[in-house]
């Protein structure tokens, strides 16, 4: 006899269609690739099972479908609250690990929110940006080690090891294969970034021939995987970057489900069609800051010196010391990625409880390289959750040279942030491989979008550099000076190195 052990869970959001205006025409049953909605007897009528995609909403021409968040239907526990009532449940229904995706879904604290910038006044005045120069050209790569001015005043660099990128704003998009997204996705992001002259992150998964055209756009990805990492490749793209860890799942190796594996991403990658692509937790190569130092040098060799090598970590307890055995390994540029920061699938016990807020990393990361005479030699990319312009130029005092952005871009292109990029099924056409289901993003609309984001992104940084008298953005690196702290936790504000409102200069 077999025993039902599954246990339904309640709803957490249901669809609700107004019947008198609804036109019948279905396009909201096409538009549900979770299959929650179905038309019988004349009527829409939803099943269990609504992410909040919000893809229906935005099918309909007659806008007569709202998403309703159901109210919790537990019975008040302050200690057992809804989540994690139907966490165990799901648990216990599937015996396995919870998988989600997007960044941590944990409300810790956003220190970003407690920090406030300082604007010129009087003494120090404002500039206007309209009028006057305001500079955003930003550079990613091994710092020059000496500047100087030779007699007929020309400004003499002392020639760094390896050739800078030259990025027209402090923005990166992060690294998101092809498998994790779609195919019409990534085309969106690499001409986005092609446009606006800033560099893309081609993630772990290779790169199909079709985008060789933005490599000098791109930064590749090598990963503990090393899948689709060949010379040729290595040789063609703006920058190289050995992957150690992602903020979002610290420790924790890629996956990407077989039935994401189609023959697009199985040739990309170089692997098998349909079989899942597990990209081991460390890279069995790696188990010393020597053994870092050797992969660089073996990367820098095979690009024959013409390109940067930077190294991403995750934002871990102990950072500053991991940041800076990787500057003296030879890195050009270290992005360290937060807490906060997406996935397109992972385990939700690490997503949600690994790892260090993006404020706090990077500016021990800053703080370390300066103590000890590093800071000079490289860029350093910050990552995991920068939502807006201001988290952007915070993040830049806190000791950011670049941010790496991918969920704002995601969002740019239609993605509604409902955490279900790993089960493939994507009603927006990124996060899936689905044929019917990629078609639905069209490339050069999404690509205007993130161009138009990160355009909007980049006169805020403007303006806000003119207000507070700043005409470059080199000037604000690390520049704690202009940031006070208005939280509840002044221990918070001593780890950053920030003076609470209230104190002045000096
Ligand atoms: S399309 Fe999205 S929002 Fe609409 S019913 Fe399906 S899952 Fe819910
Ligand atoms: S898309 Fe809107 S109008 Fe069309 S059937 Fe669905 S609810 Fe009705
Ligand atoms: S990419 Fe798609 S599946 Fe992933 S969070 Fe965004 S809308 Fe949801």
């Amino acid at each position: 006899m077999s025993v039902q052990t599954v246990v339904r869970l309640p709803e957490k959001y249901r669809p609700v269609v107004d019947h008198e205006l609804c036109l019948r025409c279905k396009k909201c049953v096409r538009a549900c690739s979770y299959e929650v909605l179905e038309f019988k007897d004349d009527r829409i009528r939803p099943k269990p099972g609504c992410v909040a995609c919000l893809r229906c909403v935005y099918e309909c021409p007659a806008q007569c479908i709202t998403v309703k968040e159901m109210e919790p239907q537990f019975a008040h526990h302050a200690v057992f609250d809804p989540v994690l009532r139907r966490s165990i449940i799901a648990q216990s229904n599937s015996g396995g690990v919870l998988l989600s995706s997007c960044g941590a879904n944990v409300e810790y604290m956003d220190i970003f929110s407690h920090l406030l910038l300082d604007a010129a006044q009087v003494t120090n005045p404002s500039i206007d940006p309209l009028r006057e120069p305001v500079e955003t050209r930003t550079y990613l790569g091994r710092r020059p080690g000496k500047v100087t001015v030779t007699d007929d005043g020309r400004i003499d660099l002392q020639s760094s090891s390896t050739p800078l990128v030259v990025m027209d704003m402090p923005i990166m998009i992060g690294h998101i294969s092809l498998g994790s997204i779609s195919y019409n996705a990534q085309a969106a992001l690499f001409q986005a970034a092609s446009e606006l002259n800033i560099v893309a992150g081609t993630g772990e998964g290779g790169l199909h021939a079709d985008f060789y055209k933005h490599s000098k756009n791109l930064c590749a990805e090598v990963a503990s995987g090393r899948f689709g990492v060949t010379s040729h490749y290595l040789k063609e793209v703006s920058s190289v970057e050995i992957k150690i860890g992602q903020g979002a799942k610290p420790g924790h190796g890629g996956h990407l489900p077989g039935e994401k594996v189609q023959e697009l991403v199985s040739q990309t990658r170089m692997i098998p069609l349909g079989t899942d692509a597990l990209s081991p937790y460390p890279h069995h190569d790696i188990y010393s800051i020597e053994d870092l130092q050797q992969l660089i040098s073996v990367l820098k060799e095979s690009t024959e010196y013409q390109v940067p090598v930077g190294v991403k970590i995750a934002a871990v307890h102990n950072v500053g010391a991991i940041a800076s055995g990787i500057v003296r390994a030879g890195a050009d540029f270290i992005t360290v990625d937060g807490l906060r920061g997406g996935t397109g699938s992972a385990p939700r016990v690490i997503r949600d409880h690994a790892g260090m807020p993006i404020e706090i990393a990077i500016s021990a990361v800053d703080q370390r390289l300066q103590e000890e005479g590093l800071r000079d030699k490289v860029t350093l990319c910050a990552s995991g959750s920068i939502r807006s312009a201001a988290d952007m130029i915070k993040c830049i005092a806190l000791g950011a040279d670049v941010v790496g952005v991918c969920t704002a871009a995601m969002i740019a292109m239609g993605c509604t942030v409902c955490q279900q990029c790993h089960r493939g099924m994507c009603t927006w056409g990124i996060a899936t491989q689905r044929q019917d289901l990629v078609g639905r993003l069209q490339t050069p609309v999404a690509a205007q979008r993130v161009v138009n984001l990160f355009r909007a992104w980049n006169e805020e940084l403007k303006e806000m550099l003119g207000a507070m008298g700043i005409d470059s953005v080199e000037s604000l690196v690390g520049n704690r000076d202009r940031l006070r702290y208005i939280g509840p936790n002044p221990r918070i504000a001593e780890i950053l190195g920030v003076k609470h409102s209230g104190e002045g200069w000096g």
